[in-house]
Order: C-alpha cells, then structure tokens, then sequence
C-alpha cells in the first residue's frame, strides 16, 4: 500500500462513463505531472492497464468494485482483481452510485474492506443533497455515511475520505472556502479516530477555484470529475 505521508496534496481525477483508447493517447500525451503532488487517474475500468502503461508519474485508480470477493458474480470487478492491475486507490459510494445503483453503507463497508486488505487504498465519498443542506441535515449525513461505511480496519493510513456535496457535482455550484474549512473539521470531530484522515474536497473543482480550494488547511486535496476530462483544465489543477 501506498504511504499517504508521502504526499502533501491529491488530485483524483474521476472519468466516469467517458474515454476512450484516442482520447486516453492524446490526454497523455499532454498531462504534465511534473507535481510533487499525488495524482491518481480513475478512467473506466477496462482503460486502467492502459493507464498503467503511460510513461507519466500517475497512478491508476478504480471507480468502484465489487464487494464480493470471487464467484458467481457477472459483471463484478473484486479488489484482489484490480490489485494485480496495481491499481492503488479506488473511489467507493460516489453519490453516483448511490442514486443511480442503490449503493448503500453496508455495501460500502464490505468493499473498503477488501479494498485494505488487497492493498488498495479506498477513497470514500460522502455528501449530502441540496435539499438535506437546506434542511440542516448536513452534519447528521455524513456522520450516518461515516459510522455505517466506514469499518474498524480503516484508519488514516489506508483510507481517505472525500466530502463531495451532491449539489456540487457537476453543477458549476461550490461551498464557500469558510463552509469547506468548517465541514471538513466537523467530519474529522464525528469521531477521534477521523481527526488525521486525508480529506479531500470535489463538486466543481476547476482550475478557477482549485488554488484557493487546496489552499484551506483542512483540504488535503480534490476530486476532479468534468475538469479533469479537459487536459488543459485539469494540467492546471495539478500544476
Ligand atoms: C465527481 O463526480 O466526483 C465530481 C467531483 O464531479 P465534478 O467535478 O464534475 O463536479
């Protein structure tokens, strides 16, 4: 497993349903990771050796995985599998697969669980929707999502958590700088284990606001989903 400490700042770009072998050829040919930052690319799954291949200083990183671990399971992807592809970090509860395929804390608990002991560091992704914030609901989200996702093998070593309110996503929409900082210390205060986890900030980041974004001490690092398919954009970022 990869040493967190090593790094002082992470840029997870996260394609989603997006790429291909052309697109993937000219975007790293561009990508300039001359950055002393951690940069992980998570292209569609069947791209990750692809990635792996390229000659630039990234790592490969999976959207989600199964939490089975083998058997009778078509169309599952299990953790042992995406570690023999030196995969090292692997997004888990996006909110995406929240809503869109009934993804649920229990399920989550059982994949950072076999993401840690297949070496895979898990990123899991938290946030709550526009209509939880307006009704002050934020804190009691994430502090549900944390307690029930989270299982007891995690710790600050080998789990990173993303805050990424559903509201931002791919909206152009962002908290505040104050509203990060403040969210970001509430969730390392739901529990004492949580105050030296890595958290990483995405919804929206772009290279107009990453700067001031990673500059909140609390924020170590963004997920990057729509900047990062534009190379410019996302050179930026990690730049
Ligand atoms: C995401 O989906 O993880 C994300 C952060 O998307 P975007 O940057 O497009 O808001």
């Amino acid at each position: 497993m990869l040493n967190l400490s090593n790094f002082s700042s992470f840029f997870v770009a996260n394609w989603k349903l997006n790429g291909n072998m052309a697109f993937i050829n000219d975007y790293f040919d561009a990508l300039n990771t001359k950055s002393q930052n951690c940069v992980v690319v998570c292209p569609p799954s069947i791209y990750i050796d692809k990635i792996k291949k390229n000659q630039k200083n990234i790592f490969a990183g999976a959207q989600d995985v199964s939490k089975f671990i083998s058997g009778a399971f078509t169309g599952e992807l299990s953790a042992e599998m995406l570690n023999d592809m030196d995969v090292k970090f692997c997004l888990v509860g996006h909110s995406e697969r929240r809503q869109n395929f009934n993804e649920t804390n229990d399920n989550i608990k059982l994949k950072i669980g076999n993401l840690i002991n297949n070496n895979i560091i898990p990123i899991l992704c938290i946030g709550e929707s526009l209509e939880e914030k307006q009704n002050n609901k934020t804190t009691e989200v994430l502090t549900k999502q944390i307690k029930e996702g989270i299982p007891k093998i995690s710790n600050n070593e080998n789990t990173i958590i993303a805050y990424e309110p559903i509201w931002a996503i791919g909206t152009g929409l962002t908290p505040t700088i104050n509203e990060i900082d403040q969210i970001h210390i509430k969730i390392k205060k739901i529990d004492d284990s949580l105050n030296n986890y890595k958290i990483l900030y995405g919804g929206s980041v772009k290279s107009s606001n990453s700067k001031a974004i990673n500059e909140i001490d609390s924020v170590d690092g963004c997920l990057i989903g729509g900047a990062s398919l534009k190379i410019e954009e996302f050179n930026n970022i990690i730049s």
